[in-house]
């Protein structure tokens, strides 16, 4: 099995599904001419994102780690009309890119970027969350997980991207902070009475990675 092959079956698969839009390209071109790295979620996945959000009837969603705001789109489109998304970036221009994004795709008047370290700007954050998407710094992903538990309501559902990293979450050893992270995630989750948990391994155009699910227990 080969990255080639991965990216053409996501190819196929988004071709059939994921039908092309013009708002979520947009997003990706000009993230890309604004020289932001190409590491949004696959288009299946933004669409993962929004049948999650649509299937638990989310009206307030946290996303942490907006990058040009690919991801944002795909999870503002779930919500209705009155509904609302906060999402944290730390990179001025990240954010900047975003909320062009995000305005050109109808929906400035949903979401909020804010702009800062998310472990600054969750404390401000209001729940009742319906739905967290934590896809950030690695490190931090404990904090973000714990922050995101006091705010995310029962029966509300927190999101981790980037769970497995080509595999190297396997390696207790690892001396890589964001592996630590991914793996104290895991402990924390394994131990916590509010969370029921799953995580899984995918393949596809952005490579070998994961996903985390977790469900807050009502
Ligand atoms: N969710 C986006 C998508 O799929 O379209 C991709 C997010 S990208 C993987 C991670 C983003 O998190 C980057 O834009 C990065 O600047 C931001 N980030 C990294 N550390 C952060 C921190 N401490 N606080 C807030 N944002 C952070």
């Amino acid at each position: 099995m080969s990255q080639q092959l991965w990216s053409e079956v996501d190819e196929y698969l988004s071709g059939v599904l994921v039908p092309s839009d013009p708002a979520l390209e947009a997003a990706l071109k000009a993230s890309e001419e604004a020289g932001l790295p190409s590491i949004a979620v696959a288009p299946n996945q933004g669409k993962l994102l929004n049948l999650l959000a649509r299937m638990i009837g989310a009206r307030s969603i946290l996303e942490i780690g907006t990058l040009g705001g690919y991801s944002t789109i795909w999870l503002a489109r779930a919500l209705p009309p009155q509904g609302e998304l906060v999402t944290l970036e730390f990179d001025p221009k990240h954010a900047a890119v975003a909320r062009e994004n995000i305005g050109r795709a109808g929906l400035g008047g949903l979401v909020d970027v804010r702009v800062g370290k998310a472990l600054d700007l969750l404390p401000s954050v209001e729940g009742p969350i319906d739905l967290a998407f934590i896809d950030a710094d690695k490190v931090n992903n404990p904090a973000y997980f714990e922050a995101a538990l006091k705010i995310v309501r029962p029966g509300g559902v927190i999101v981790v991207d980037n769970v497995v990293r080509g595999g190297a979450v396997a390696d207790a050893a690892s001396d890589d902070p964001n592996i630590q992270g991914i793996r104290r995630l895991h402990e924390m989750i394994s131990t916590e009475p509010r969370v029921d948990a799953t995580a899984f391994q995918t393949v596809g155009a952005k490579g070998y990675d994961g996903l985390t699910i977790a469900l807050v227990k009502s």
